[in-house]
């Protein structure tokens, strides 16, 4: 009596509505092996089985059929039963291992399917075996094409993307707040100069995960890259055909927006979280840079300071760069670092000076320069955008209440989901409507982006204090102290020169 191994899949092929699959599909093709078995009088050694897989797709692993292979060429089994050769095998090169191994055994072996036997160690039981898994491997090719065409006709109505939630969403279709500002903030600040590095810093911090995030961990640097780019965002439905995806791992969305035949791209039926304007901005921003280069430096330790580069030695010429005092010294505990004219960088090597009184200065007299400019802006000068925002945003809420009661009224809400709504639009709308009052009554009228740099300069982080700075000053010529003028001694504003744009 031989001992052979069974062998039964399921496909993913079922669940696109052929219903020839799922859970039953393995326990009848179980059946199949075990009366495959009485009737060839075989001893069935254990039933080899994968789930939810397709021996179609090149990338799927099935890891039983691999245990089944290895059992079968170390002589554990001596021959393969199952209910259709299809299941076994819709690659050829699949079939062609399994020959290899019949070939090469020197014992009894057998390979039987309910739809009749195989000899696979004579040339015409292998022809007819290549002939069978070449139709069912035409078979599924047509069954993964009219997936592909189901999905897209998916795509094209809009329809929001099956399985994983996208990072922003609670699932297909509803905002998560939480995740929703996170991205909001993202994309003022990288538009504002901030680098997705900086950004994938403080979600760090925040413990920020995505969907994708394996557990214990938190949120990766291209995933931060990716979410944001998310054509999803702004309502844009992204297709990407499956042997696209196969081929190259992870794929920019941005390149495969749905379009209608007039060219314009098709809108998803979900909660968008930036307008289509809004998200091109940012798409623009982050695409400007990849092609400069000037997103992440990988490995570099290199830190900018305010004013490195900018700041440059009055006796060479060349940009200055920084350095950190040595812990425990004065200079250490007062300054900690200093900018400096490096050799290293084709400098003279001569001229050193603390850091932050440099600093302040320049901060001091760039933002005094902004407010003789915002000043200059005449009272009719356009509103503040973040005014304009803010006053769209109390509409909008408005409008989400009145839908909200609508909802309610027509039972589509329930008395809970009803109340919880109502309490968050509420506080939403109190926190806005003190925004609005507070923009209004700001005492630097002007809506000039002068004004808004000088409201906002506190909480802007290096990156983008440097890009506000580049855009008026040329350089900060930094002179040496000369002969005795010890720099241990105060500031000195006159051995430093501002030079504007
Ligand atoms: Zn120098």
């Amino acid at each position: 009596m031989l001992t052979v191994g069974g062998y039964a899949r399921v496909s993913d092929i079922g669940q696109m509505g052929d219903g020839r699959d799922g859970r039953e599909g393995v326990m009848r093709q179980r059946e199949d092996v075990h009366a495959l078995a009485k009737v060839k009088r075989c001893d069935v050694h254990r039933v080899y089985e994968d789930n939810d897989t397709s021996a179609y797709r090149r990338r799927v692993k099935r890891r039983d059929f691999e245990a089944m292979m290895i059992d079968l060429a170390s002589g554990v089994i001596n021959g393969i039963l199952a209910s259709n050769i299809d299941r076994l095998f819709r690659q050829p090169r699949d079939l062609e291992r399994c020959i290899d191994i019949y070939e090469q055994a020197r014992r009894p072996m057998i390979f039987a399917t309910t739809a009749g036997d195989f000899d696979l160690t004579s040339p015409e039981g292998r022809f007819q075996a290549r002939i069978h898994v070449t139709i069912a491997n035409k078979f599924s090719a047509d069954a993964a094409r009219r997936v592909a065409r189901q999905k897209r006709a998916e795509a094209v109505q809009g329809m929001p993307h099956k399985g994983q939630r996208a990072f922003g969403w609670k699932d297909a279709e509803h905002v998560d707040d939480r995740e929703a500002e996170l991205l909001r903030i993202a994309r003022k600040d990288i538009l504002q100069g901030k680098k997705v590095a900086t950004v994938h810093e403080e979600w760090t911090k925040l413990r920020v995960r995505s969907p994708q995030t394996p557990p214990g961990k938190t949120i990766g640097y291209s995933s931060v890259r990716y979410v944001l780019r998310n054509p999803r965002l702004c309502g844009y439905r992204a297709y990407i055909p499956q042997e696209v995806r196969e081929r190259s791992g992870r794929v920019d969305p941005v390149e495969w927006l749905v379009e209608r035949t007039d060219g314009t791209p098709v809108m998803g039926q979900w909660e968008k979280i930036f307008t289509p304007d809004e998200w091109r901005e940012l798409i623009d921003v982050l695409d400007a840079r990849k092609n400069t280069g000037k997103g992440r430096k990988i490995g570099s330790t290199v830190i900018k300071r305010l004013l490195t580069g900018i700041a440059r030695c009055a006796k060479c010429g060349n940009g200055l760069s920084s350095g950190m005092y040595t812990r425990g010294t004065t200079s250490y505990e007062k300054y900690g670092y200093y900018y400096y004219c490096r050799r290293a960088d084709g400098g003279c090597g001569s001229l050193s000076r603390s850091g932050p009184p440099v600093e302040d200065h320049v901060e001091k007299i760039l933002l005094g320069n902004l407010k003789k400019r915002a000043r200059q802006v005449k009272p009719t000068a356009e509103e503040d955008p973040e005014l304009t925002k803010a006053k769209a945003d109390l509409k909008q809420i408005e409008a989400d209440k009145a839908e909200a009661r609508q909802l309610r009224a027509d039972d589509k809400l329930s008395l809970a989901e009803f109340a919880r709504e109502i309490s968050r639009l509420e506080r939403k709308e109190r926190e806005t409507g003190e925004k609005v009052s507070a923009l209004s009554a700001a005492p630097v009228r002007a809506g000039s982006a002068a004004a808004r740099i000088i409201r906002e300069w506190g909480r802007y982080t290096v990156d983008v204090k440097r890009e506000e700075i580049v855009k008026s000053i040329e350089a900060v010529v930094i002179k040496p102290a000369g002969k005795g003028g010890a720099q241990n001694g105060e500031f000195r504003a006159d051995l430093v020169e501002i030079v504007w744009k």
